[in-house]
């Protein structure tokens, strides 16, 4: 054990996730130097490809309809954000905290969910495309920045805690990673924390952008007993000042229930069972959650967010449209692949229909409407 690992066990807790005690790598590396092996692994996601794509591409509104709305770059941030905060009061790992945080979204498509269901859609006779099995697809095989291997080659934590869903049969093929989808166990604490801080960040920020956008207006929120409340308090506290920065007081005191709630609720089951170390963990029940109260008022907002603005007919309108480019593009490129580039035709050569839906699910949402025009379009060469 290094001076700087046994710094870390002492800031860390027994439970956390201790870089010096890692599952590994699939392909052997020398340790590095300066950092340990979770931080390499941010290090890593920061700088790849597929990172820099998530800025232009949607969380819920596409990414041209306006400039102060999140992308899924910006959620991703504000994702590693609260698991960051989160992890450091419970002395969990931070760095894997937020190398899963950054690195949650990657397999997304264009369009947001729109996007996801239409490629799934496409690709059902062939194993069907997910997300989250996406997103290690990235990290495992379609990054291409190292010499000796395709992927990252990031350490079994990381690539755990982003595989946060995985059908049966998915993780039949997954080995030492699809076990606890078939066994049932539990991964990190690191990895529950990263799940629930996607879910505070998202709820949120899609107020503050349903708000934004006109979408959604402030008197419907008031059903919502977690906006409710906080807007009632904010607008006592401040009346004269304007509707966007009651917004903002609100939405800030809304993070701040639920982060402090998952926090202490969080810290509490963990002293209550105690585990000794990572694998109690993966074998207790989950450990990382809010406390019955608040879960139930983070859930009545993402109902009211699925049935108002999800659902709302512009949003509606937007996703028939994304999931149209995406069916159509799939579809171009199966029934004559010659039109594929280089790179993606030799993948193709291969298996056929996966290499094409990686090359769609890695389009920006501007890319596909422009490869889309490329294809359909004689305006557009
Ligand atoms: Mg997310």
């Amino acid at each position: 054990m290094t001076a700087f690992d046994s710094l870390m066990s002492i800031t860390l807790a027994p439970y956390a996730a201790h870089p010096s005690a890692s599952r590994g790598r699939v392909h052997d590396e020398p340790a590095p130097e300066g950092r340990d092996a979770f931080q390499r692994d941010r290090d890593r996601i920061v700088h790849c490809t597929a990172f820099r794509r998530l800025e232009y591409k949607t969380q819920v509104f596409v990414n041209h309809e306006g400039d102060l709305f999140r992308t899924r770059l910006t959620h991703s941030i504000e994702v590693a954000q609260i698991a960051r905060s989160v992890a450091r009061r419970l002395r969990l790992n931070e760095d894997l905290a937020e190398a899963i945080s950054l690195a949650h979204d990657l397999g997304h498509t264009p369009f947001g969910h729109a996007g996801q269901d239409a490629l799934n859609r496409c690709m059902q006779p062939w194993g069907g495309f997910e997300h989250n099995l996406q997103s290690l697809r990235v990290v495992d095989e379609l990054e291409e920045r190292y010499g000796a291997h395709d992927g990252l080659n990031l350490c079994f934590e990381t690539r755990e805690g982003i595989l946060k869903h995985c059908s049966a049969s998915h993780a039949a093929h997954l080995g030492e990673l699809g076990r606890r989808f078939i066994e049932r166990t539990q991964p990190s604490l690191e990895a529950q924390l990263a799940n629930l801080a996607d879910e505070i960040a998202y709820v949120n920020h899609d107020v503050d952008d349903g708000l934004r956008s006109g979408l959604l207006r402030v008197h419907q929120l008031h059903e919502v007993a977690l906006f409710g409340h906080h807007h009632r308090e904010v607008l006592k506290l401040f009346p004269q000042v304007s509707e966007r920065r009651q917004i903002h007081e609100t939405v800030r005191r809304m993070i701040n229930e639920l982060v402090t709630d998952l926090t202490t609720h969080s810290g509490w089951r963990i002293a209550e069972r105690a585990p000794a170390d990572i694998a109690a963990v993966r074998a207790s029940v989950p450990l990382v959650g809010f406390s019955d109260a608040v879960a139930q008022r983070a859930r009545d907002l993402k109902r009211f967010l699925f049935e108002n603005l999800y659902r709302h007919y512009q949003v509606v309108r937007m996703t028939n449209k994304a999931a149209r480019i995406i069916t159509e593009l799939f579809e171009a490129f199966v029934a004559d692949p010659r039109l594929l580039p280089d790179d993606h035709r030799r993948r193709a050569e291969r298996d056929l229909h996966r290499a094409i839906a990686d090359y769609v699910a890695g389009m920006t949402d501007r890319y596909a409407i422009r490869e889309h025009r490329r294809l359909f379009s004689f305006d557009e060469a």
